[in-house]
């Protein structure tokens, strides 16, 4: 049961979220279905409204007492990597002020007087989770049976994602689905929405509503993908992308994302045009990101080549259009070559593995060995709808049992480091999120350590650190989460 402070906030939010839907909604709901492509105007105006509405606040000065367990460093695959990476303070303190980590202390060191108390002592305290690929739309046909990539998209996503054309469907989506991230443990994220460029900015609405770090952008297809989620040409295209990221990157927590799908429903013209958007807001906030899929499925890969016979390999179709660099992350990576895995290495690009979407549609498994050999950034990821959870607890476990089935080991440090600190640095944002670092936004997750039984007995049995924090990864899920925090404020209470 959520605490008294809990309750007052967690009504508070409620009832400010409310309000804000209500603005938003109403004015969605006044209009009728969109076409892909088409602007939405009056969308945008209500957005806008939203902007004004006023935060609800948590106590300026938070001190929570609970087991810290945070990264100072990539951990590598050791089980034991020691202090140089891995950071556990037990009955340790987090000191929030004003939206940011003030300091992480040890159990020793009382914050003393100035500081509203939140006492935790018994439970997981966490940097808030990273999900470096997810589909909003795909929360409708997640666990859907008896597909393989080609067809899954045929049969479930393609027609699910139409809906989105709808600006009540997109909004409702948007708020759905942010609210299951973080009912995951789950505070930031790099997301597809739909080829709709509402759904983007319903996306982005609802994030910046939540003070969340959220990066997405309109999905680009313009072929090989039904009528009704076509880019209509390149210019129009340009047109909602550049209005999108005109509007929304780099505002507050907001990152733009330039997101052909995948090679195969985007023309040489459509890549090209990602290539020079990602060039001509170089120097805006860092620079644009770009998220795609790479090399999932060998039936997909085979088709790449048939549609792009002058590329040397799937990765290379990108290469050739500029859209490799440190900002992009490229789903899956699980039938690459050294070449391909020595360009995104060079590149600074980030492969997000995405275990439990891999083992769903029976794509592969992919070589973290190989690609952590050619130091290639490698973060964690759910691919929901491919994949079967939004909770990274069970994304690690099937990272593990994936990793497994190829004779590596997953340990906990480095599955939880991947998760955290090791996606904001692939992101660019070590600064803002991933770890208890003074500054850096106070996006946090509690958890118990136990949720029944089974898990409290093992956790009772556990040896060393290690053991516990692996049988906690392995055997919680959603149900173990207490709490999340988003810039300090309760957004999630069990
Ligand atoms: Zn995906």
């Amino acid at each position: 049961m959520p605490r008294p402070a809990d309750r007052i906030s967690a009504a508070r939010f409620f009832a400010y979220s409310l309000v804000a839907y209500r603005i938003i909604g109403g004015v969605a709901r006044a209009r009728g279905p969109t076409p892909a492509g088409a602007s939405d105007a009056a969308f945008s105006v209500a957005a806008r409204a939203s902007l004004e509405m006023p935060p609800s606040r948590p106590p300026s000065r938070l001190a929570i007492r609970a087991d810290l367990l945070d990264f100072v460093d990539d951990p590598g695959f050791a089980v034991d990597p020691g202090p140089a990476a891995v950071r556990f303070l037990p009955d340790g303190w987090l000191l929030v002020e004003e939206q940011r980590i003030a300091a992480a202390l040890p159990a020793d060191q009382d914050p003393g007087a100035g500081w509203t108390r939140l006492d935790r002592r018994g439970q997981l305290l966490l940097p808030g989770f990273i999900d470096t690929h997810v589909h909003a739309p795909q929360l409708d046909v997640i666990a859907s049976f008896g597909t393989e990539l080609l067809d899954w998209l045929r049969t479930y996503t393609f027609p699910a994602e139409q809906r989105y054309a709808d600006p009540a469907v997109a909004e409702a989506g948007a708020e759905r689905f942010l609210d299951a991230l973080l009912a995951s443990g789950v505070t930031a994220a790099a997301v597809f929405p739909t080829v709709h460029r509402i759904s983007a900015e319903t996306l982005f609405a609802s994030a910046q509503r939540r003070g969340m770090r959220l990066i997405t952008g309109k999905v680009l297809m313009d072929r090989n993908s039904p009528d009704a989620l076509r880019d209509r040409d390149v210019a129009g295209a340009e047109r909602d992308c550049v209005d999108l990221i005109e509007c929304w990157h780099g505002r507050d927590r907001l990152g733009y994302a330039v997101t052909p799908r995948f090679a195969p429903t985007s023309s040489d013209d459509q890549l090209a045009l990602c290539g020079r958007l990602l060039r001509d807001y170089a120097g805006r906030a860092g620079g644009l990101y770009l998220q795609t899929h790479l090399a999932e499925n060998r039936a997909e890969v085979d088709w790449v080549r048939s549609l792009f016979p002058q590329a040397r390999s799937y990765l290379d179709v990108y290469a050739r259009h500029d859209l490799l660099g440190p900002r992009s992350i490229f789903a899956h990576g699980i039938w690459l070559d050294p070449a391909d895995r020595a360009a995104l290495a060079e590149a600074g690009a980030q492969i997000a593995f995405c275990p439990s979407s891999n083992l769903f549609l029976g794509s592969g498994l992919f070589g973290w060995g190989e690609a952590d050999a050619a130091r290639v950034a490698v973060t964690l990821a759910s691919d929901v709808g491919g994949g079967t959870s939004l909770c990274p607890l069970r994304t690690m476990a099937d990272a593990y049992k994936a990793m497994a089935l190829r004779g590596e080991r997953l340990t906990a440090w480095k599955a939880l480091y991947s998760a955290t600190r090791g996606a904001a640095r692939a992101l660019g944002l070590e600064h803002e999120i991933g770890h208890f670092g003074a500054g850096t936004m106070a996006d946090f997750t509690l958890w118990h350590w136990a949720h029944g039984p089974v898990q409290q007995r093992r956790q009772d049995m556990a040896r060393n650190l290690h053991e516990r924090v692996f049988a906690w990864m392995l055997l919680g899920d959603e149900r173990n989460l207490v709490a999340s925090h988003v810039g300090g404020r309760q957004m999630y209470a069990s």
